[in-house]
């Protein structure tokens, strides 16, 4: 099954989320955990909207949706209050998101602002040891990054060290969002040799850890650490490198998500664009 969906601003709850990305040719979706003009995390619409959504998932129609951490969380921060509001708010969002079976929850790793990496694994790793819990429903999703400025997680070494310090049963629920801007402009390859990119994600972390895919073309060139998206094709990943991606074996069953610079109407032409060129 190929499930792929982009980013939308939750309308009519989750249930409702889901139809309208059903209109506009796609399959699951991506929304912001809290309204970034501020306020609260963003709950059901009502007792009825998981049950809904539920059963819609639970017949393959639609992937659960990925629920995506605000940018101003830093689990990384070198001011003790930045880390416990980071932890208080990502506890809350994953409790909220229990009612979802399937839920994705991605956040970026953070910023070590000269703390270094190792003082970085350790807050990370404490702080997820503390938020998860045995039998969640939702899995836990480390962003790949950039690697602007102290920005962790460019290296797939960093998410593995990271993943290797939570505690097992919870790691069972610890995987990895692959962003193809942010690993091209990490340093990776992923447009001239995407097969090889993911066979080093592999060795390095295991592919049974990636969940989700961010689907996304650069405005920079191969490791320029800028994180600038770009709209598929315009950019310097080749559209054969995405055709790649949506065709291969490794990333079957796995959603693939657009942050394109897109408004609703962009987005449901690369959805199209992108069902074209799936083969199977
Ligand atoms: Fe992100
Ligand atoms: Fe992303
Ligand atoms: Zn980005």
């Amino acid at each position: 099954m190929f499930y792929v969906g982009c980013f939308l601003t939750k309308e009519g709850g989750y249930y409702g989320t889901a139809r309208k990305i059903l209109g506009m040719g796609g399959n699951t979706y991506q929304v912001f955990t809290r309204n970034p003009r501020g306020g609260g995390v963003l709950k059901a619409a009502g007792p009825e909207d998981f049950r809904k959504l539920n059963e819609l998932t639970a017949s393959g129609t639609v992937h659960p949706p990925l629920a995506h951490a605000p940018y101003v969380y830093n689990p990384c921060a070198k001011d003790e209050h930045i880390r416990e509001f980071t932890r208080d708010t990502m506890r809350e969002e994953l409790e909220m998101l229990d009612g979802i079976n399937g839920a994705l929850y991605n956040f970026h790793p953070g910023n070590h602002v000269g703390q270094g990496e190792e003082a970085a694994f350790v807050f990370i790793s404490d702080m997820l040891n503390s938020i998860m819990w045995e039998g969640m429903n939702t899995y836990v999703l480390l962003e790949t990054m950039a690697g602007k400025g102290t920005e962790m997680g460019r290296t797939f070494e960093e998410l593995a060290e990271i993943i290797s310090r939570v505690r097992s049963p919870l790691r069972d629920r610890l995987g990895v969002c692959l962003d193809t801007c942010h690993i091209h402009d990490g340093g990776y390859k992923i447009s001239e040799d995407p097969q090889g990119v993911l066979d080093e994600f592999d060795r390095v972390i295991g592919i049974e850890r990636l969940r989700a895919i961010h689907l996304n073309d650069s405005k920079n060139p191969v490791g320029a650490r800028k994180d600038r998206h770009e709209k598929l094709g315009d950019g310097y990943i080749s559209l054969e490198a995405v055709k790649y991606l949506i065709n291969c074996d490794d990333l079957e069953g796995i959603p693939f998500y657009l942050e394109t610079p897109n408004d609703d109407e962009g987005y449901a032409r690369e959805i199209a664009l992108l069902k074209e060129m799936r083969t199977k």
